[in-house]
């Protein structure tokens, strides 16, 4: 750092001047290049989002209850004909996987 009052060096993280006590700007925070801040936007308040509704990607009421309703059928059915398999695939994998889409949050507008 150079003194802009008489040109003396002075240290990097001198506050004043050792030559003529003339008071430095206090320094700069250090630039850390390649360090990026993630910037959270927070939704908009004009979007709605729905769980319930049809939007463009998703069923509206009637589809969702469909297919929960067919799914939990051939959950009995599965059920009923005793197949620990079939349940395990059908109760364990395929229903939370398809409820999860089925019943997932949607932009409506
Ligand atoms: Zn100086």
């Amino acid at each position: 750092m150079t003194c802009t009052s008489c040109g003396a060096q002075a240290r990097p993280d001198a506050t004043w001047c050792s030559q003529c006590h003339e008071g430095f700007a206090p320094a700069q925070e250090a630039v850390v290049p390649g360090r990026l801040v993630p910037l959270v936007h927070p939704p908009r308040p004009d979007q709605v989002w729905s769980r319930w509704h049809k939007s463009d990607t998703s069923f509206g009421p009637v589809g969702k209850v469909s297919w929960t309703v067919g799914m939990t059928l051939f959950a009995v059915l599965f059920l009923w004909s005793g197949n620990i398999f079939a349940v395990v695939a059908w109760c364990g994998l395929a229903m939370p996987l398809v409820m999860r889409s089925v019943w997932a949050r949607a932009r409506v507008s």
